[in-house]
């Protein structure tokens, strides 16, 4: 199947779980990950549509946005960060989803053109969780992060745990979505939720998702490391 065959059932799948669930698609944003593919795939999703885009690997962004600099696309870094990358970051990004650092606030919003928004990753789970703030500091963490001149936050990231049954992945999308509304409470600017992946997307939708992250059901399985310019 050809990238733009794949992305297509991606939107089909999107559009069916927004129905399933009562909502509106256009809560919901598509952010496709590209982490190690060519930004000749890149240009081939743009060509169906596809304006939102995920990259895990600071300098693969840096290099990737350079490539496509005479296209119009949205890029989300969606990886981990590191001060001496904010650099390679902050000029493209117009969202960062796992903020949690108020040193990597400090870096990004030294280098970003305008305000950054910025969504901040919780550790949802038990240990097999990757990465992300412990739920019981998230909420002072985003006020913190929020007094960062530069950062704006909107929302909050989960990467929870590859499990066979994605229905079983519910229970973090749940404590994802009750500490935002538990964050709005306190007056927090929590509307985004970035959560769930090619396999359990369509569970997360369902719980509130309003960015999806999806890599490989629309650009296949990846190999290897980062691509390099
Ligand atoms: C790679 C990655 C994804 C996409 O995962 P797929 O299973 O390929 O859809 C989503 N979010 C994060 C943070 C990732 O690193």
């Amino acid at each position: 199947m050809s990238i733009q065959d794949r992305l297509r059932a991606v939107q089909d799948q999107l559009a069916d779980a927004c129905a399933r669930a009562g909502r509106d698609p256009a809560e919901v944003g598509l952010v496709a990950v590209s982490k190690t593919h060519p930004p000749e795939d890149i240009r081939q999703a743009l060509a169906a549509g596809q304006v939102d885009f995920g990259e895990n690997y600071a300098q693969e962004l840096r290099d990737k946005a350079e490539r496509l600099s005479d296209v119009a696309l949205n890029w989300h870094y969606i990886g981990r960060l590191q001060s001496n990358k904010a650099k390679y970051i902050a000029p493209h990004a117009m969202r960062v989803h796992a903020l949690e650092e108020v040193r990597h606030a400090e870096a990004l919003a030294s280098r970003a053109p305008g305000p950054l928004k910025c969504l901040v990753s919780v550790h949802t789970g038990d240990e097999d969780t990757k990465g992300g703030v412990p739920p019981d500091q998230v909420l002072d963490r985003c006020h913190a992060l929020g007094q960062v001149d530069g950062i704006e936050i909107v929302g909050l990231m989960t990467l929870p745990p590859y499990l066979d049954d994605p229905e079983d992945v519910a229970p973090h999308f749940e404590r994802l979505a009750r500490l935002a509304e538990d964050g709005r409470a306190q007056g927090l600017a929590l509307t985004e939720l970035s959560m769930g992946m090619s396999h359990d997307f369509h569970v997360a939708v369902r719980y509130g998702a309003t960015w999806v992250r999806v890599g490989t059901a629309i650009f296949g399985a990846r190999e290897g490391g980062p691509w390099r310019a």
